[in-house]
């Protein structure tokens, strides 16, 4: 038999909210409801399917799985089981209650324990680590299954019963005027079950508090914010629920020589004064080793060469990005009296010469004459 499309059947776009999902459900509810369509098999079909549909677009969780691989998505771990498992017994009694239920702060109660709580662990990588990838150990404290009751909760032996209030729905139905609403149960809180004699490892919650060493493969071209989600390994579970997730959030360190923007890598290389005036080869630092960068005579500070290639790859993929050098004249220090001289000798041969060695002063100097002769 194949199945209808979830939004079709609900008559909802593919990008409706939660309050319209909601609505739509609850028009097909009223209008198919067994109570109102007496003995009528495709009512009921209708009535199913609209539940089912609405099972799982009412979880974000399941809706997602949904959108990317259709039925195949939900189907076999919960989806379309769920849907079936509120039919149990013919009762159609509690419909209402699950729909009307949150309206009247009645509360949906959760059938089983909860699922353990996501993680988050903020990882520090040099510049050098993010850029080629890594395998990092990183220790994490979290809350593991037990392993004396294997996540039971129950003393070794025993297995948990089922709720005698609920008779394991983990639900309790209660009258409220004309409605019938849903309550987590109050004996077992929503599980269904119930330990009579807790494990004593664990104090029967089925998870003990330990510091778990984990492998985390970092892939090359990770940047500050990125995120790595290692599925099944956060916090598990209450009584053997499924495990959260990790996130693992990256962060570079400053590095001493590049700074990193996107793909580009910057950094700054100090030249002497004579090798900006009279050229020469310089040895320029990348990630990938020493590289030789010629510098043309007459290169100002500041000036910005870029090196094509050298930066780094995004883990998003695309090309490399480049490096840019940066290049700053040094202003010679500690001078013996000898050198200071010679310096001397060649401002006045500079002087010798006029303006042009030195064009870019001499126009900001008639800049600033210009400026105070027009006030
Ligand atoms: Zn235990
Ligand atoms: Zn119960």
């Amino acid at each position: 038999m194949s199945k209808r499309d979830y939004y079709e059947v609900l008559g909802a776009s593919k990008d409706a909210s939660q309050q319209d999902l909601k609505k739509a459900y609850r028009r097909l509810a009223m209008k198919y409801h067994p109570d109102r369509n007496p003995d009528d098999e495709e009512a009921l079909a209708k009535f199913k399917e609209a539940k089912e549909a609405y099972e799982v677009l009412s979880d974000e969780q399941k809706r997602a799985a949904y959108d990317q691989f259709g039925h195949a998505g939900v189907n076999g771990q919960g989806g379309a089981g769920a849907g079936a498992g509120g039919f149990g017994g013919g009762g159609f009694g509690d419909i209402f209650g699950d729909i009307f239920g949150d309206i009247f702060g009645g509360g949906g109660g959760r059938r089983g324990p909860a699922r353990g709580a996501d993680l988050r662990y903020t990882l520090e990588l040099t510049l050098e680590q993010a850029v080629r990838g890594c395998e990092e150990k990183i220790r994490v404290p979290t809350w593991a299954v037990c392993n004396t009751c294997d996540g039971s909760g129950a003393k070794s032996g025993e297995q948990p019963v089922t709720c005698s209030t609920c008779g394991g729905a983990g639900q309790v139905r209660m009258q409220q005027g004309f409605f019938t609403v849903q309550q987590a149960c109050p004996t077992c809180h929503g599980e269904g079950r119930v330990i009579k004699n807790p494990c004593t490892s664990c104090g029967g919650q089925g998870r003990v508090q330990e510091t778990k060493t984990l492998s985390v493969k970092i892939p090359a071209g990770v940047d500050t914010g990125d995120r790595i989600r290692l599925a099944g390994e956060g916090e598990a579970g209450m009584h053997g629920a499924p495990a959260g997730d990790l996130y693992v959030q990256v962060a570079v360190r400053e590095h001493d020589i590049f700074k990193r923007d996107g793909t580009n890598l910057y950094c700054e290389v100090p030249i002497s004064f004579v090798d900006a005036t009279l050229g020469g080869e310089l040895d320029v630092p990348t990630l990938s080793g020493k590289v030789k960068l010629k510098v043309p005579a007459e290169t100002q500070t500041g000036k910005l060469f870029r090196l094509r290639g050298k930066g780094v790859t995004s883990v998003r993929g695309g090309g490399p990005g480049d490096l840019l050098c940066k290049v700053v004249v040094e202003t010679p220090v500690k001078l013996s009296t000898e050198q200071k001289d010679l310096l001397r000798q060649f401002q006045e041969s500079l002087e010798k010469g006029g303006e042009r060695h030195n064009p870019r002063k001499t126009s900001w100097f008639e800049g600033v004459k210009r400026f105070f002769d027009s006030k």
